[in-house]
């Protein structure tokens, strides 16, 4: 049986290769190499990789590859390069530098293997705008769902005022009622929207250095009376001088988000504790309360667009599943964090991450 030689492999494989010294002149190449650069295999011997292809190995990225593994024997794999060929026009090439076997009689040589992955970059790039489009409609469906609920409501109860019930004192009053109930729940919607796609828009142009401990005070005093009224106990429990860096803006709006539903899904005379503690370069922050609990098959869904727990929804308290969205797509802007631990009846506990400062 023959075996397969070296050679054979080199100039059968669908992949350019070419083999080079520590200069990065070419040795041999193989064919492929030669169609995709465009070369007479008789000129290759004279030629480095930087003078091919109208210096395209010159670019800082790759030529910084190749010296690593010329000077420090360094392989790289995959580095994914943009390439002018003649012929195929721009092409996304996966190219690898490999150090090949040493002898020590000869001089060191190098493996370059290049792969045409232009095709493969097409497709997976097609898939996710496939992907992002359909997040776009299924948003764009929820949001028009939730939109219309108000307004039918407002539409149906004006419509039946207009039409007579304006005469009759015990419907006027509740009727009015209703269209200002859902008129505010509109209001709500659009706010918390616009909310999210300031988020979504990335809160990261300008970051803080800001002491946590003076920004959930603030927060708490603002929202002391709606703590208050339902006799919640608000604890703050860290270093008063940690300081993360964070957009302000966008930090307030997290600790509202959360603080609000602390309260908001909390029993009456429930208490509030809040706390950080540092993790390398991170600072975790809980938020912890001793409310109704979230059920165990939505602690990840929460965090999706307009999804509401059956719990939450059975309680008399208002909400549009925004607001731990718009919280998770801050943090996700900052490289951070967020999830919760529940146990049902007995309370939540949320944690995020934000970068010390
Ligand atoms: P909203 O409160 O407006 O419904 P959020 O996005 O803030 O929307 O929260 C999504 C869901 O997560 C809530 O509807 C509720 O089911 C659950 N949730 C959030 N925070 C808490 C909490 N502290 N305790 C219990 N459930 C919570």
């Amino acid at each position: 049986m023959n075996l397969i030689s070296a050679e054979s492999v080199f100039e059968t494989l669908n992949i350019s290769l070419a083999s080079v010294d520590s200069s990065m002149k070419i040795i041999r190449a193989n064919k492929p190499f030669h169609w995709a650069f465009n070369l007479a295999p008789l000129k290759t011997r004279t030629r480095t990789l930087y003078h091919l292809g109208k210096g395209m190995w010159n670019a800082e990225p790759i030529r910084e590859k190749l010296h690593a593994l010329a000077r420090d024997h360094k392989p790289f794999t995959d580095f994914e390069c943009v390439f002018e060929i003649p012929l195929l026009g721009t092409r996304t090439l996966a190219i690898s530098g490999l150090v090949a076997a040493h002898n020590p009689r000869e001089k060191q040589t190098f493996l370059i293997v290049v792969q045409d992955v232009t095709s493969r970059k097409q497709s997976a790039e097609a898939a996710a705008l496939q992907k992002s489009e359909a997040r776009q409609r299924d948003f764009v469906a929820n949001v028009s769902h939730e939109l219309m609920t108000p307004i039918t409501a407002i539409k149906g109860y004006s419509e039946a005022l207009v039409s007579g019930a304006l005469e009759l004192p015990n419907k006027r009053l509740k009727f009015t009622q209703i269209i200002e109930k859902h008129a505010d729940r509109l209001s709500q919607l659009v706010e918390d929207l616009l909310h999210l796609s300031t988020a979504e828009a990335g809160h990261k142009k300008s970051v803080d250095s800001v002491l946590l401990t003076e920004k959930i005070h603030q927060l708490t005093a603002d929202l002391g009376p709606m703590a208050r009224k339902r006799g919640i106990s608000i604890r703050v429990k860290m270093n008063p001088d940690l300081r993360v860096a964070v957009n302000k803006p966008a930090l307030r709006q997290i600790l509202q988000n959360l603080f609000q539903n602390a309260i908001k899904y909390n029993r009456v005379n429930g208490r509030i504790v809040v706390g950080a503690s540092v993790v390398g370069k991170r600072v975790v922050v809980t938020i912890q309360d001793t409310g109704i609990g979230i059920p165990k098959e939505d602690l990840t869904k929460i965090f999706d667009r307009f999804h509401r727990a059956s719990n939450a929804r059975a309680t008399t308290e208002r909400g549009t599943g925004l607001g731990l969205s718009i919280a998770k797509s801050i943090l996700v802007g900052h490289g951070c964090r967020i999830w919760a631990e529940s146990e049902l009846g007995k309370g939540t506990t949320f944690f995020f991450t934000l970068p010390k400062a």
